[in-house]
């Protein structure tokens, strides 16, 4: 079992203050594949104190040399790509192949587009021709507080160290401690590149002790948290007792409105979407509206197609869903599945339990449901496993009513070939993201949710902006 107790600090490995032990299970083996600490009060006062010494002299780096740090750490992220995907594929249960396209490639991704985006963002700039004396800067934050989850780890990771380390910030992360050894690779990485002393440090921790302390402490000036709405509205509770800034990405519950006029794949594509990181994301399209012309056929073929889903060991090679990350969460499936046929909802593919010969590892049956309300628990709260709900609907108004009927606004997905009435209805749709078609949104564009889905805007030149502070400068010379 790997043994992986010390914390990033000041630019090195150093052991905890206190021992505060925590296993990292393998979801499918059911096993522990490694130890970790958890950082306590006194690791983290260390770790901020580290960002904070730095501030001063990163904060006025040249953005150049910022940017010249972060090239030189994807070319380091790029040759670490298996360590990457295999710690991801054993401490949260992606399929290898999955862990080393999309969940590596997300880290890669993000990053490249940040420094596309640094070259082109107006750090400083006049306000007008009618007061050119007056300057525009953006300018860092501070201190960081950064806590991610573990669902795509590196995806989040990365949208938050790269953008604020080339905002010219300095940060504590703290990953998920389902998912920390994803992070000591990044950590690594960011260590080789050369980042000076204190620029970006990581403890690991659990939210009651670690992610308490970071997110109050008197001396960081930003959260930056992805995560549960339960978890954003406790640290934005804490936060606001030193009025931090707070930049919360947090649950989604997207519709996926499928018109009559859909193109033939969309609703196999919405479920092989939904199905994705064993249906553990912020953004699956987990409501399936389908009106009700092609309603019947359409609950049919996704029935047929969750039924086609191969579930197997993440360790292995090949295309298939892999465990949810621990039992807690399985545990939280099987409820609302069980909710789900207490209030009437018809399953037709998978169902409670195992899929069959699986008795070991935390796997879920790929699940669908129909005849769903919107109304009932499994249409309204996040499920974060393989289960897709399917509501029917008559007119494009009560869709798009649907849709937004949540406290949720992250992301929505519209089907249809008709494209005045497809951007009709995304313009309708309250959340920060809307795909349709099939047609993802590009790299670098704006990642966030509006509601209980958070604030803020990650990726691209957004994701700089958030970890800046705006300062007008009057009298320039
Ligand atoms: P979680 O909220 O339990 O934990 C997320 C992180 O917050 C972890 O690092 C955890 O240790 C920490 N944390 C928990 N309570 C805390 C507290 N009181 N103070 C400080 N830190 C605390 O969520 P999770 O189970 O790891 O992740 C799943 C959730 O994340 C889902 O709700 C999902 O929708 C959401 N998510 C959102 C996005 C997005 O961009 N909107 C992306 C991925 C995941």
């Amino acid at each position: 079992m790997l043994e992986k107790r010390e914390f990033y600090i000041n630019g090195e490995w150093v052991a905890p203050a206190e021992a505060r032990d925590h296993e990292v299970i393998d979801p499918s083996k059911e096993e522990a594949c490694a130890v970790i600490s958890l950082a306590s009060a006194a690791d983290v006062d260390k770790a901020v104190a580290a960002a904070k010494a730095a501030f001063p002299d990163w904060m006025m780096t040249p953005v150049e040399e910022r940017i010249a740090l972060v090239e030189k750490f994807l070319e380091i992220y790029k040759a670490r790509a298996e360590d990457v995907a295999q710690a991801i594929t054993m401490e949260m249960g992606a399929p290898l192949d999955l862990a080393r396209s999309s969940q590596w490639g997300a880290g890669y991704a993000h990053t490249k587009a940040f420094v596309k985006a640094a070259k082109s963002f107006d750090w400083i700039k006049p306000l007008g021709d009618h007061a050119p004396d007056t300057m525009i800067v953006h300018e860092a934050v501070g201190v960081c507080a950064l806590i991610t989850p573990w669902n795509w780890p590196m995806n989040q990771i990365s949208l938050k160290v790269i953008a604020a380390a080339i905002a010219g910030c300095t940060m504590v992360l703290k990953p998920s401690e389902e998912s920390p050894l994803d992070a000591m690779i990044f950590a690594e990485c960011m260590h080789d590149a050369g980042f000076p002393k204190g620029v970006f440090n990581l403890v690991n921790g659990d939210g009651a002790v670690t992610g308490d302390a970071l997110t109050g402490h008197p001396d960081v000036d930003m959260v930056s948290f992805t995560g549960s709405t339960r978890a954003g509205i406790a640290i934005s509770q804490n936060a606001a007792k030193s009025l931090k800034k707070v930049h919360l990405e947090l649950g989604g519950k997207g519709a996926n409105i499928v018109f009559a006029d859909a193109d033939e794949k969309a609703v196999k594509r919405g479920v092989m979407h939904m199905m994705n990181n064993t249906g553990q994301s912020c953004n699956a399209p987990s409501r399936m509206l389908v009106q009700r012309e092609i309603y019947d056929q359409a609950v049919e073929t996704a029935a047929a197609a969750a039924d086609k889903v191969a579930v197997g060991d993440a360790h292995e090679e090949g295309r298939h869903i892999g465990p949810v990350v621990n039992e807690a969460q399985w545990n939280k499936i099987q409820g609302l599945i069980q909710t789900g046929i207490d209030e009437g909802a018809r399953l037709v593919a998978g169902g409670l339990g195992r899929p069959d010969g699986m008795n070991r590892g935390f796997f879920v049956k790929p699940t669908v449901f129909a005849d769903v309300t919107n109304d009932m628990t499994i249409a309204r709260e996040e499920i974060f496993g393989p289960v897709l709900t399917m509501i029917p609907f008559d007119t494009e108004e009560e869709a798009v009513n649907i849709a937004n009927d949540t406290v949720y606004g992250l992301t929505n997905y519209v089907q249809t070939q008709d494209g005045a009435k497809a951007n009709r209805v995304a313009l309708k749709l309250r959340s920060g993201m809307v795909e349709m078609n099939g047609q993802p949104r590009g790299a670098g564009a704006p990642f966030g949710g509006m509601k209980q889905s958070g604030n803020g805007r990650e990726g691209g030149v957004w994701g700089i902006e958030d970890f800046t502070e705006v300062k007008a400068i009057g009298g320039w010379a």
